[in-house]
């Protein structure tokens, strides 16, 4: 990607057959996309472990941060989602096209890629932040992120009988079907507020 027509051949770092492409091979392998499932669960639990660990003094509170985290994280969800990978950057929005043709496909990012970003993310608010409330902040983040990909997991492999979880998971499909609605996956919340709520046309009238 990027390269120009007329480098010399032999020069360069983009091999075929080079470790990108190597990575890339394995993102779209079934093993990856479990064991980057787990991944996400594993670094969000040691995050909020070694946060209570840390201080367990103030249980309210340590629970408010989670759930701002959580928050936080339902809003990252839908920016995400409908600025990046259905926005103008075809690298960005190239995989989700894949996944919006393919719904049972198993193209995910490397399994390493999250927590290592999520790492980062804890590093980076440690610096501003007392470091109890970097970890469980950025540990709830984690959880989000790890809660938003075994949602849309279950969403697209399981038929739900409960007629809760049925319009849940009806609330995604219909995105599948209108890529400008419903971006959100674990919560409807964003569409509500940002006017992305998909509305059909009998409710309209
Ligand atoms: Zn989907
Ligand atoms: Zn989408």
């Amino acid at each position: 990607m990027g390269e120009t027509k007329h480098a010399p051949t032999g020069s360069g770092k983009a091999r075929s057959g080079g470790p990108l492409e190597a990575i890339a091979r394995m993102s779209s392998t079934r093993a990856n996309y479990l064991v980057g499932q787990a991944a996400d669960f594993v670094v969000s639990f040691a995050l909020l472990a070694a946060a209570f660990w840390y201080d367990h003094s103030q249980p309210l509170a340590s629970a408010l941060v989670v759930l701002l985290g959580l928050f936080i994280f339902s809003f990252i969800e839908y920016a995400f989602h409908r600025w990046l990978f259905h926005g103008p950057v075809p690298l960005f929005e190239q995989g989700h096209t894949l996944h919006h043709e393919k719904p049972l496909g198993y193209d995910s990012l490397p399994f390493f890629f999250p927590p290592i970003v999520i790492l980062l993310i804890a590093g980076a608010l440690a610096l501003v932040l007392p470091l109890g409330i970097a970890l469980l902040l950025s540990g709830a983040i984690a959880l989000g992120y790890a809660l938003y990909g075994f949602s849309h997991l279950v969403i697209h492999r399981r038929r739900f009988n409960h007629p809760l979880a049925r319009k849940w998971a009806a609330v995604h499909h219909v995105h599948h079907h209108h890529p400008d609605k419903n971006y959100g996956v674990t919560s409807p919340l964003w569409d509500w507020l940002l006017g992305t709520w998909y509305v059909s046309r009998s409710k309209v009238r």
